[in-house]
């Protein structure tokens, strides 16, 4: 696999990336130019012809090599993962490499399974005369655009089902955080991928553009408002997409939960990463009883997180984007100007020159604040009493997001049904963001969540387009529709579809049935 340096990029634009917990320049690299990309894609589906001739054990070897050497550097990794992201270091193993590690392992062992070529038999009796397979072949070239929250997990975690299927992959990571991609790429390259297989394209929106002009299907991750504008420039194309978007992820805890393990849920689950997970618990119901004790615990677990630079004894990092860290102070101040009571933080931290904002538990708020509404992508939870486990549904479910939910109680059957009536994509029952990490069950939302499904069957399917062949067994001259059209074949036809399927006649002449 080869990736395109970036000095061999010729555009007179840069882009400056910076540690966001410290604010220094940790590099300047060159932008690629709309032309770039065209460049890159048409080397990229050269590369993907003799690719897709590759079994699915060869591609799966270079996958294992491709981990041993991501093993290797780890340390490496983490350095430049934690300095350009500003999450913690523990994070950058617990939540990148782990996935990575096992997603490799899962591709490589379920590509050949879930690509199957699968035989087809036909119900009707007359179409049994063919022979008929359904097949998946890779789409050419994938453009993978990533955010930044997940600069691992969401450029090469993303790349491997569509490498698995067969095609190259050009991947453009978020502008703020480009390194973590291209060290992975230069890894995969030593693993011995063929050139240009795998190729990074450096830059901004006019980048990620100029991949949807030329790629052959998009996988986009991002907001719901580049994710819209990503849709119509495909649709011009009518190349397929898939849009894996924001989330406002409610949380349910009824009066019998566990309220130790659901504390501790609520809490990690609202602020692993600082809050920037698209799956995050980013409001949370909690039945009227139990209220006071659950707001309690949080509270105090809470107050006990430690807050500071990428080391490994901290909890919570920097945010990594100064927009966003803008964008959660604006919603956490509004929210506190209509009614809103902040127990922690509600600032940013004194301590730290970076983007860091202190874990703040919200309460008095209600469906009427942005914060309770619209996606916050920071360390902010919003906690709200309700009478009881209908109107925690018809809260939950009140929203224009439909991605994951997380349901607390002993009582198994009503968490179930709790969990049947969520609208979102993914829900766990006792349990936070863990499906994410499962790549065996299929992952995405719904509503301005987006569609397309990663991980499972669907999150390699999403990669390949589905070729039906049909071959005949018999070898007849002619088949009955074909020309010419008679009088007699009319007749005929309109006797058979009485004889198929009109009501009754199958049973009372014990007739094989057409339906
Ligand atoms: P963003 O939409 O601003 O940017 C995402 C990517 O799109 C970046 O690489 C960006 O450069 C690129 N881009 C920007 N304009 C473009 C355009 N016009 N055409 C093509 N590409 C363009 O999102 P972000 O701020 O980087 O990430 C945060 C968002 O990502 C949040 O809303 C979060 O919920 C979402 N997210 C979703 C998932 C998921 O799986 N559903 C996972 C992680 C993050």
């Amino acid at each position: 696999m080869r990736v395109r340096e970036t000095s061999t990029i010729v555009s007179p634009q840069t882009i400056t990336v910076r540690n966001p917990a410290t604010l220094e320049k940790i590099a300047e690299l060159p932008v690629a130019s709309p032309a770039d990309v065209a460049a890159a894609v048409a080397r990229a589906r050269a590369a993907q012809t003799s690719w897709q001739k590759q079994s699915f054990a060869e591609r799966a070897k270079l996958l294992y090599r491709f981990r041993d050497l991501l093993i290797d550097e780890q340390e490496r990794l983490a350095d430049i993962l934690t300095a350009e992201s500003g999450k913690p270091r523990g994070e950058v193993y617990g939540n990148e490499l782990f996935y990575v590690c096992d997603a490799i392992g899962y591709w490589g062992k379920s590509a050949a399974r879930h690509l199957r070529s699968e035989r087809i038999h036909p119900h009707l009796f007359m179409f049994k005369t063919k022979k008929v397979f359904s097949t998946y072949c890779p789409l050419g070239v994938v453009g993978i655009i990533s955010p930044w929250n997940f600069p691992l997990v969401l450029t090469l975690g993303d790349a491997l089902p569509a490498l698995m299927a067969g095609n190259a992959v050009v991947i453009k990571p978020s502008e703020l955080t480009p390194l973590t991609g291209q060290f992975a790429a230069e890894l995969a390259r030593k693993a011995g991928f063929p050139d240009d297989l795998v190729q990074i394209v450096i830059g901004a929106a006019e980048t990620g553009e100029a991949l949807v002009d030329n790629a052959d299907m998009v996988s986009f991750t991002g907001s719901v408002e580049v994710g819209r504008q990503v849709m119509r420039r495909a649709a011009a194309r009518l190349i397929p997409v898939s849009l894996e978007l924001g989330g406002k992820d409610p949380m349910i805890v009824l009066k019998d939960a566990d309220l130790e393990r659901a504390a501790n849920a609520c809490v990690w689950g609202s602020l692993v990463n600082c809050g920037q997970v698209c799956t995050s618990i980013e409001r949370v119901y909690v039945e009227e009883p139990i209220y006071p004790t659950f707001v309690d615990k949080v509270v105090q677990k809470v107050r006990a997180l430690r807050q500071g630079p990428g080391y490994e004894e901290v909890d919570l990092g920097s945010m990594t984007s100064e927009n966003q860290f803008k964008k959660v102070s604006a919603q956490v101040d509004e929210a506190l100007g209509q009614g809103a009571k902040a127990l922690t933080g509600a600032r940013a931290n004194p301590a730290f020159p970076g983007h860091y904002y202190e874990p703040t538990v919200l309460v008095d708020v209600d469906h009427d604040m942005a914060v309770v509404k619209d996606e916050t992508f920071g360390p902010v939870i919003p906690i709200m009493k309700v009478r009881d486990a209908a109107e925690a549904l018809r809260l939950a479910n009140d929203s224009r997001y439909g991605l994951d939910a997380a349901v607390f109680s002993r009582d198994k059957k009503l968490a179930w049904e709790i969990a049947e009536k969520l609208h979102t994509g993914t829900v766990c029952i006792n349990d936070a963001l863990v499906n994410y990490v499962i790549p065996d069950t299929p992952m995405g939302g719904i509503k301005d969540s987006g569609f397309g499904r990663r991980h499972g069957a669907e999150g390699i399917r999403r990669y390949c387009y589905q070729k039906t062949i049909v071959a005949d067994r018999i070898g007849q001259r002619s088949e009955f529709p074909w020309f010419p059209i008679t009088r007699k074949k009319t007749q005929s036809m309109r006797r058979l579809i009485s004889f198929l399927w009109r009501s009754g006649w199958q049973k009372k002449f014990r007739l094989p049935t057409g339906r």
